[in-house]
């Protein structure tokens, strides 16, 4: 930085221009005329005569006789001085006079003998010169630090080797200020040092900031920081980071007190941004794992258990398609917020994923208190809920596990969630607390990735099947493939207390792939050979559809079973095919291209869209059981299931109903043109040993419902019902309407083409209101049925 301007005073070596004020003889004059000899030197002889030089500029130094004529003493001296305070000024005076002292004292640069000669006077203007120029350097450099000093917004100040304060800024004070400190036991002359180490007995930060500036002004460390909260009354509760580094070239240091609240503010927002769920509020997985292992570490050291509850809202996806996103986290919100009140203070409820909640108690008695803890939080699930003007009941399948140690929290976590799977396998909206029962079935997460290994290794996992049959005829047309583990301790295990943990460990795309090889091997020797079998549909989990592997696998299994592509379904959750849509999607496209079909499972449960669906090659959707157990029971589930079929039909797929247990659920499901069906009623899962009897069970169990004719009953979809009414409405004859639909090829749901009484049948529904929905009404069922047993025809 450039601190002195040259033009203010000369540079070193320059040609001067020297004033010389005296009215005496011409010695000093002579003098100076010989020892400056570049230099221009001008005489005055009276004080107003060189001040008017002066004012006029361009004089570098002045040499001045303190007695002039009309002067008294120093006059001259204190005059020129107070009017140009930087003028570099030599006073003829005898050395160690004391008028060479007094000039000194006024602010002369140098002072020189009357009678000296020119090179002592060329020296001392020289020196008065030089001496000028630093002083001014000094002053502008005083200046700027100052300033620099003060711009700073942050308390600092400067300390010399010892420790003791030097400088402060204005910030420094305004701080001292606020903070009621006495500037004088704080500010320049204090020992800040002492200070620190006065506070340090009672305060650690004090402690470590006297030590960090004894380390910084011995050298030991190059810079010194520690963040602190401060005691002060004006910034309670305000963090700050103090600062310490050396001075340049010099011993001391500057210290620098930093406000930090707002970025300690940010960071602990963002520390519990990272351990809380956003929507909620509440502690996430992370943080949950640690909440859960100090609970056990505790409830060890006081002799008493943990309990843990995985609560899984039941078809919150529902909420979600049905209301839209804001409704469905409102819902999440309300049920967060009804569910930590029934909790007690220490205890913890965190949202481990989206419909997902674990409670952990801790410091419980037994089994008893748990009983009533977890009833309580049930209590808490019952209260009526308005989202968005529409009453709304949330269920919840609970999973309960008591836990002491030298249980983890991952295994109770996992117990949890086996007993939570087992309610919603029971059919949802329930508590299961894990026992012996469950215990016996689901295997320890960490054991059973291992011993699942080995039972692979071993055949240990076989399949069942379960007949698929069509409503309409009444036929066998498929089976399904569900595997079972052959426990050999703790018999046959089915898929939902292995499958978890094979999902998560990867184990279950070798599982997989044995599934495949032994499904399609097995298909193939079936009644028929390959070709006129039945279909087999395989399971494929999200972890095997994504696997870039799973087209190979697929075609290795077909190939080395010599099953045609066309006799095996892959059915896919449909989460699996909403979670990684775009690798779930080239993966079935490429799976259809093989000639494979795609039958997407459990459907309804998720939010797949009509436009998403179009996406995929689905040739079945089959309807999540849980609905189809509604049948009878719950409007809103036979609305999924009609709405279900009208999906599959739109884009030219069929539709399973799942899990049909009673008659009148097949019923239904086939008045609603669902075409397919598999469940107890017809037959449960059975080993290949039992299939043959199962396959006329579910032939003899589907007979009965076959009414000849019955298909020509079936509602159309609701597309084909919106033309028919428009031709109607337009005036166009039963046979006009008919021909019409035959020619755009809006097939008839029996597959038969459109004919005058079809299209008849179903206007008269229109007309009459019942079949708005797409459905008769109940009461006209059974005419309708017997009606339809004499007529064949569409
Ligand atoms: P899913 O594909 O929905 O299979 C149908 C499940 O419903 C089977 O349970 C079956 O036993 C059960 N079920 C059949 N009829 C009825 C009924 O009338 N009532 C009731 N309540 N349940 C019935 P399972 O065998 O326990 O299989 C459960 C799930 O495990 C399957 O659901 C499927 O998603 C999965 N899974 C089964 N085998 C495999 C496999 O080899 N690979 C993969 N990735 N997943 C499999
Ligand atoms: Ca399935």
């Amino acid at each position: 930085m450039q601190l002195l301007r040259p033009s203010d005073v000369p540079a070193p070596g320059s040609e001067l221009s020297v004033l010389l004020v005296d009215d005496g003889d011409d010695t000093a004059s002579d003098a100076l005329a010989e020892g400056l000899p570049d230099c221009a030197v001008a005489r005055r002889r009276a004080l107003d005569e060189a001040e008017r030089v002066l004012a006029a500029g361009g004089v570098d130094a002045v040499v001045v006789d303190p007695a002039l004529p009309g002067c008294t003493g120093l006059q001259a001296v204190a005059a020129l001085r107070a009017r140009w305070p930087e003028l570099p000024l030599v006073v003829l005076a005898p050395g160690g006079s004391t008028t060479a002292r007094s000039a000194m004292a006024l602010g002369a640069q140098d002072v020189v003998a009357p009678q000296a000669d020119g090179r002592s006077l060329a020296t001392a203007v020289q020196h008065a010169v030089d001496r000028a120029r630093f002083d001014q350097a000094t002053t502008r450099y005083e200046g700027v630090a100052r300033s620099l000093l003060d711009a700073v917004e942050s308390p600092t100040c400067a300390v010399d080797g010892d420790g003791v304060v030097v400088a402060v800024n204005a910030a420094w004070r305004r701080f001292a200020l606020a903070n009621g400190a006495d500037l004088a036991a704080c500010g320049e002359g204090a020992d800040y040092l002492e200070l620190c180490e006065e506070a340090a007995a009672s305060d650690e930060d004090a402690r470590a900031v006297a030590r960090g500036l004894a380390d910084v002004l011995s050298r030991h460390r190059a810079r010194f920081e520690r963040a602190y909260r401060c005691p002060g009354p004006a910034s309670d509760d305000c963090w700050y980071s103090v600062r310490i580094t050396p001075l340049h070239g010099m011993a001391g240091a500057v210290i620098t007190h930093v406000d930090i609240t707002a970025l300690k503010r940010a960071e602990d927002s963002a520390h519990h941004l990272a351990l809380h769920d956003g929507l909620t509020g509440l502690p996430n997985r992370l943080l949950l794992g640690d909440r859960l292992e100090q609970a056990l570490s505790e409830a060890h050291r006081h002799g008493r258990v943990v309990a843990v509850a995985f609560v899984d809202l039941d078809r919150f996806k529902r909420i979600n398609d049905t209301l839209g996103h804001a409704a469905g986290d409102a819902v999440l919100v309300a049920v967060a917020e009804r569910m930590s009140r029934r909790l007690r203070a220490g205890d913890t409820l965190a949202r481990v994923s989206g419909d997902e909640f674990v409670a952990v108690w801790r410091d419980v008695d037994g089994e008893a208190e748990v009983e009533s803890l977890a009833a309580r939080l049930e209590d808490g699930l019952r209260e009526p809920l308005v989202v968005e003007g529409v009453p709304l009941t949330v269920t919840a399948s609970l999973g309960v596990v008591v836990g002491r140690p030298p249980q983890t929290g991952a295994e109770l976590l996992a117990a949890a969630d086996a007993a939570m799977y087992d309610a919603k396998a029971r059919g949802r909206a329930r508590r299961r607390h894990y026992g012996p029962d469950l215990e016996a079935r689901a295997v320890d997460r960490t054991e059973t990735s291992a011993a699942l290994q080995a039972a692979l290794e071993r055949d240990e996992i076989v399949l069942h099947y379960q007949p698929v049959v069509d409503l309409t005829t009444g036929a066998v047309v498929a089976v399904e493939a569900l595997v079972r583990w052959e426990h050999p301790e703790r018999g046959l295990l089915g898929p939902a207390s292995f499958l978890p943990v094979a999902e998560t460990t990867g184990l279950v795309v070798p599982l997989g792939q044995q599934v495949l090889r032994m499904a399609c091997a097995e298909a193939a020797r079936w009644p028929g050979g390959p070709g006129v079998g039945l279909d087999v549909h395989v399971n494929l989990s999200v972890r095997q559809v994504s696997h870039p592997d799973v087209v190979r696998t697929v075609r290795e299994a077909l190939e080395g079973a010599g099953l045609p592509a066309a006799r095996l379904v892959i059915d896919v959750t449909e989460s699996a095919v909403m979670e990684d849509a775009a690798a779930a999607r080239s993966a079935l496209h490429d799976l259809a291209q093989l000639g494979a079909r795609i039958a997407v499972d459990d459907f309804g449960t998720g939010s797949t869209s009509l436009q998403h669906l179009t996406r995929y090659p689905v040739g079945s959707l089959k309807v999540d059981r849980s609905f189809v157990q509604g049948i009878g029971r719950n409007p809103d589930d036979e609305a999924i299931v009609t709405s279900v079929v009208g999906l599959a039909h739109a884009v030219g797929a069929r539709c399973v109903g799942e899990g049909v247990e009673t008659r009148e659920q097949a019923a239904v499901l086939r008045l609603r043109g669902c075409e397919l069906a598999q469940g107890n009623l017809f037959s449960p899962p059975v080993p290949v040993s039992e299939l043959a009897d199962a396959l006329d069970a579910s032939r003899a169990a589907a007979q009965p419902l076959v009414v000849p004719g019955l298909a020509a009953d079936l509602p159309p979809s609701p597309e084909v019902m919106a033309q028919i009414r428009s031709l109607h409405a337009g005036g166009a004859s039963l046979h006009t309407i008919a021909a019409a639909l035959n020619r755009t090829g809006a097939s008839h749901p029996s597959g038969l083409r459109w004919h005058a009484r079809a299209v008849a049948r179903v206007l008269a529904d229109v007309v009459e209101g019942g079949a708005l929905a797409g459905l008769p009404r109940p009461r006209d069922y059974t005419s309708r049925q017997t009606a339809s047993a004499n007529d064949q025809s569409p």
